[in-house]
């Protein structure tokens, strides 16, 4: 199996721990991308020891984690997460021996996790300790539960949404009693928070496989916030095809469940799953632009763009070309390359320009919008004496 090493600042907080007598042991995400030799996208250590004894190895680098028992280590200006290992310590006076002790916390810290392939960890000197089978899973690409999947599910939810963003991204196979025990726990997921569910929605509609949201919708995962028809798992598939950009997604994702009927309008959906206001004001105008037809001419792409901005109108016709094999974006650059006026920061008249010739309030207002339809429409004509004396000469 593939295999990256820990870079060296990671091996120096593991290595200080350890020679503090803590053990010490990178865990989680990190080992797992590790093992499929790709880069991890953080470097999370579990340790023997208690947040305030990380904090004494580490006295002029360290500050609380936003969770409860991490501490953020900084080295070289790079963060390492240390968490203490999530477990009871034995009995005083149980007689255990040290070793005995500190597997007994790592495997208890290990048996938390979610899924086989995320309850590994690995010493500073290369050993894996792999109590569920996480290395063979990894090997047969599968996604797993530690422990029993019903009760796993029934404890935290979210963990279904996380098995299926992580088959999203890493392109493995839920396995066949994890999948089972989603489907009889579906219906706890009406009681996460939306938050969570929006961030792990979003999580996979940024992966490569976007259409997984239609097994989030099959499984009934997110019968809390759809109506009963489904999308279109090709459409959904689609997704793919926009720019990694949660906006591009989230509106591309708003028409394919707009266009079933599993939604009755975006803003409903997204303000369920507390997406923010420019979210949501963007997923509405690109599905009306969706929804409308596309404009033929110079002149009509310049009035959406004077109507709904550059990034929006950009995003809509990323999305219809995503959707329709369509080179839509390509026009857009080359409208946008032209330099051509389509909004009245670009005009070259202004304001008090009028206001100079003695127009003010609504009147300037109907002038500029006059003269800004006036220069779309000829391009070449946008130059300040010429739409003075337009101006003056209406005015007249
Ligand atoms: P990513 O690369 O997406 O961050 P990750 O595996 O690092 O993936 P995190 O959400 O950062 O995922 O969590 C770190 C580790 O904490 C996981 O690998 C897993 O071991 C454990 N974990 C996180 N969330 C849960 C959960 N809900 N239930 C059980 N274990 C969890
Ligand atoms: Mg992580």
């Amino acid at each position: 199996m593939a295999s990256v090493k820990p870079p060296k600042h990671v091996r120096a907080v593991l290595v200080a721990l350890q020679g503090r007598g803590y053990p010490a042991y990178l865990a989680g995400g990190c080992v797992r991308d590790m093992l499929l030799g790709v880069r991890a996208q953080s470097w999370d250590i579990c340790t023997g020891a208690q947040p305030e004894q990380i904090a004494e190895v580490f006295p002029d680098a360290c500050r609380p984690g936003a969770r409860s028992g991490v501490v953020t280590v900084l080295i070289d200006s790079h963060e390492v997460s240390v968490t203490s290992f999530r477990s009871s310590s034995p009995e005083p006076g149980s007689g255990e021996p040290d070793l005995v002790r500190f597997i007994g916390d790592l495997t208890a810290d290990l048996s938390r996790r979610d899924f086989t392939m995320n309850a590994i960890a690995l010493s500073a000197d290369g050993m894996l300790a792999d109590p569920f089978g996480g290395v063979g899973d990894i090997r047969r690409q599968l996604i797993r539960c530690v422990g029993v999947p019903e009760e796993r599910f029934a404890e935290d939810p979210l963990r279904m949404f996380r098995a299926l963003r992580y088959s999203a991204r890493l392109g493995f196979t839920v396995d066949l009693f994890t999948m089972e025990g989603i489907r009889a726990r579906a219906s706890l997921a009406a009681e996460l928070p939306a938050e969570s569910v929006r961030d792990e929605l979003e999580k996979t509609l940024l992966t490569r496989s976007p259409e997984t949201v239609y097994s989030l919708v099959e499984l009934g995962l997110l019968t809390a916030y759809l109506l009963p028809a489904p999308p279109d798992p090709v459409l959904l598939h689609r997704l793919a095809l926009l720019p990694r950009r949660a906006q591009y997604r989230w509106a591309g994702l708003c028409h394919v469940l707009l266009t079933a009927g599993s939604i009755s309008s975006p803003e409903r959906f997204l303000s369920l799953l507390k997406l923010d206001h420019h979210t949501i004001r963007m997923a509405e105008d690109c599905c009306e632009m969706l929804a409308s037809e596309l404009p033929q001419s110079d002149l009509n792409k310049k009035r959406w763009l004077r109507r709904y901005g550059v990034e929006t109108v950009r995003c809509a016709l990323s999305c219809r070309d995503a959707f329709t094999g369509g080179q839509e974006s390509l026009e857009l650059r080359r409208i946008l390359k032209s330099g051509e006026c389509f909004s009245l920061k670009h005009l070259a008249v202004s304001g008090s320009d009028l206001l100079a010739l003695g127009l003010h309030g609504r009147a300037a207002g109907e002038m500029l919008d006059f003269l800004l339809e006036y220069v779309m429409e000829y391009p070449g004509n946008n130059r300040r004496e010429l739409l003075l004396s337009l101006a003056a000469g209406t005015e007249e």
